[in-house]
């Protein structure tokens, strides 16, 4: 699905963080814009405590209820080329979100 050549158009041009409606707009350099919600961007969370490692299960599923603490993002930090780091609300930072990953999870395609 991701092509090589592909790899520049999906990097991020802009981020903006709508705290206030829990809301998080990347436009891509392909002009691609993606609208995240917050809470589900925490529930996807790619770090092993929450998604799970190998045989043992995640802490958050479909089911988790979040505190607000938790799907508030205080900080947004680019990992060079690879991603984003979240830092949420309680302190969680182990979630590092690739830009395939977080184009994959693009509500809308
Ligand atoms: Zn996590």
């Amino acid at each position: 699905m991701i092509q090589p050549d592909d790899t520049d158009r999906r990097t991020p041009v802009a981020i903006d963080l709508d705290r206030e409606n829990g809301l998080m707009r990347i436009a891509w350099a392909d002009e691609h814009a993606c609208l995240y919600s917050l809470p589900d961007l925490r529930r996807r969370c790619p770090c092993a405590g929450c998604s799970g490692e190998g045989s043992r299960a995640g802490l958050v599923n479909a089911d988790t209820v979040f505190t607000h603490q938790q799907v508030t993002l205080e900080d947004v930090r680019p990992l060079n080329r690879f991603g984003l780091q979240f830092i949420w609300g309680d302190g969680h930072d182990d979630g590092l979100y690739s830009y395939a990953f977080l184009r994959d999870l693009c509500p809308g395609g």
